[in-house]
């Protein structure tokens, strides 16, 4: 099955700010991923691994420095005006702060009228009402009277979040970028949220890429995981497997030196220092200043991703056939 979105050899580097620098800070480099349609893909990885600029890339909201998105198979960076649109249109993004990305002058009506305006045409009157209606129901706002007419602060977090993502619904989308939707929401209603997404996916079918921080909501509500570190992808598969069996001893970290679940940076960093700097990456894998299994080849040549078990991958010359490949252990011994 073609994919609904798919990026290849995608790369973004952003210049350094300075005086004549040339020097760039690599956030993304190489990276492969598909969408399908109703099928969640959790991008996961600590703060600046290139999550969220893999999530704007994705949307178009800026150019991509090498590579190509496919939209349905076809090229759809170097588009005219029109498919530019279309694309736009079915790739929608939603985004952590629900009371940022939202007007606070502005009432829900407002809101999804536009949007619907935008995306259905010039609907009136019972029409738009209907339209209007089905969107609130459709994330849950029930009765929709209660909230069509509320403004952005007289929502709970929850509520806002909802109503982001009824906006997003109303350009009909193929594709959800979802950038820690739920990081921001008080605890006791981030399953809520990721319920309703999955509900998404299940009947519309929607092809939803959900970034996180926090392995264990991935592997909930994720059908593949694919991990970052330092704008590469270190490992993917299905959740499940990921999860509870870690091939890329950065996972290896991530899962299992967890004191706290919640907070993976801390964990990561504790265990083995600052992420690198993205200006000057180590070279050959760039997690190997971290890894207590690296040697030479590691510092010298950048891992491809090698298949793992079925249907898993990762970017560790310790599963490569080479006669001087690491021997991985356990990290929590190393
Ligand atoms: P977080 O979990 O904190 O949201 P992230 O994984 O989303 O992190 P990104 O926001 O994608 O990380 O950032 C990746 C790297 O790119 C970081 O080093 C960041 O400083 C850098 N970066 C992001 N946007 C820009 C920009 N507009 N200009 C320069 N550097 C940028
Ligand atoms: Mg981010």
């Amino acid at each position: 099955e073609v994919p609904v979105l798919a990026a290849v050899d995608l790369r973004k580097h952003f210049p350094v700010r300075g005086f004549r620098s040339k020097q760039v800070v690599h956030a993304v480099d190489d990276v492969n991923l598909e969408l399908h349609r109703g099928r969640v893909v959790a991008l996961v990885g600590e703060s600046g691994s290139g999550k969220s600029t893999i999530a704007r890339l994705l949307a178009q909201l800026m150019p991509v420095t090498g590579g190509q998105l496919l939209l349905h198979g076809e090229d759809a960076t170097a588009g005219n005006r029109r498919a530019f649109r279309r694309y736009v249109r079915r790739v929608q993004m939603i985004f952590q702060d629900p009371f940022g990305s939202l007007n606070p002058i502005h009432t829900v009506r407002y809101t999804l009228t536009r949007s619907v305006k935008i995306h259905q045409g010039r609907l009136r009157g019972e029409e738009l009402e209907t339209a209007l209606s089905t969107l609130l129901q459709r994330v849950q706002l029930t009765p929709p009277e209660r909230y069509i007419d509320k403004f952005p602060h007289e929502l709970s977090g929850g509520q806002r979040q909802r109503v982001a993502i009824a906006r997003a619904l109303a350009a009909d989308p193929e594709v959800l970028l979802a950038d820690e939707p739920i990081s921001m929401l008080d605890v006791s209603i981030r399953l809520g949220i990721l319920n309703l997404l999955r509900d998404l996916r299940d009947r519309l079918q929607i092809a939803i890429l959900y970034i996180t921080h926090d392995i264990a909501s991935a592997r909930y509500f994720a059908d593949t995981t694919m991990v970052m570190y330092a704008g590469r992808v270190v490992e993917t598969g299905d959740s499940e497997s990921v999860t509870q069996d870690p091939k890329h001893p950065y996972t290896q970290l991530l899962v299992r030196s967890a004191p706290d679940p919640d907070d993976l940076d801390a964990r990561a960093r504790g265990a083995r220092g600052e992420a690198p700097s993205l200006v000057r990456p180590p070279s050959g894998c760039r997690f190997n200043p971290r890894c207590p299994f690296a040697t030479d080849v590691c510092r010298a040549e950048v891992p491809p991703l090698l298949p793992v078990g079925e249907g898993r991958e990762a970017a560790c010359w310790g599963y490569a056939d080479r006669p001087d490949r690491p021997v991985l252990g356990s990290v929590l011994d190393a």
